[in-house]
């Protein structure tokens, strides 16, 4: 049987990855999280004492990397790590590591061997445009500046993190937009193919609906459910 790819592209804090998420969850498709590959990543290059603008020393710890997903969860190296790639220390580096090439493409590479495993609901910068090109559906999930401001500031407020404002919030998201968009290896576009979902004015469960119901009312889908019954 045919696996159905799902390509989800946009900046951070657009709500993308919990309405990708969800979406897999209903569909029963697996969910990758492109980001938090880029984030473990990060974290290794970190824990090792390696400077993250020094693309040489950050290139020499790729061939021994090992990242996967078990359960939901995001295995780097044989341990869980979605916790550590969080922290701050790795939000502010990451864009520097997601910069390099040959780290770009050893993700690449590893996301679409997951997507010929299963049916999958991936999201990212680049999946619409380089991972996934041929997805059988491709969203574009953005919101303003401001508002992804200020849900990234409310969730970080929530997780219990101090001494953060709101300003310096929507500050290091348009500086991660800018670092994303204009960077030489696949820079974040939205391709013409590309569904555009603007939450700036939706909620998460109303986000995913349309995203569902593009998907459900699709012949993709009609012909994926027959072949199923055959
Ligand atoms: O999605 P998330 O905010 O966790 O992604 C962290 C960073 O990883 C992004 O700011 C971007 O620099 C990079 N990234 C990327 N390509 C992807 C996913 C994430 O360059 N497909």
């Amino acid at each position: 049987m045919k696996h159905v790819s799902i390509a989800i592209d946009g900046p951070a804090g657009a709500g993308k990855s919990t309405v990708a998420k969800i979406t897999a969850e209903r569909l029963g498709f697996q969910y990758i999280d492109t980001g938090a590959m880029y984030r473990a990543y990060t974290l290794k290059v970190l824990n090792n004492g390696i400077d993250p603008t020094d693309e040489r020393m950050v290139l020499t710890l790729l061939e021994s990397t090992n990242i996967d997903f078990r359960d939901n969860r995001i295995i780097l190296d044989g341990a869980a790590v979605d916790d550590e790639i969080r922290e701050g220390s790795i939000t502010r580096n990451v864009s520097y590591i997601a910069s390099y090439k040959a780290v770009r493409e050893k993700m690449v590479s590893l996301q679409q061997e997951m997507s010929k495993r299963k049916s999958v609901v991936m999201d990212g910068r680049d999946i619409t445009t380089v991972v996934l090109p041929f997805a059988d559906f491709k969203f574009f999930v953005t919101a303003t500046a401001e508002e992804r401001g200020r849900r990234r500031y409310l969730e970080l407020l929530e997780n219990g993190v101090e001494g953060i404002t709101l300003e310096d919030t929507i500050a290091d998201i348009k500086r991660r937009d800018t670092f994303d968009s204009t960077r030489e290896e696949s820079p974040l576009t939205r391709t013409d193919d590309s569904y555009l979902v603007d939450t700036t004015h939706m909620t998460i469960e109303e986000a995913v609906e349309h995203i569902i119901s593009i998907v459900r009312n699709s012949k993709i889908m009609a012909d994926e459910s027959e072949n199923q019954l055959e």
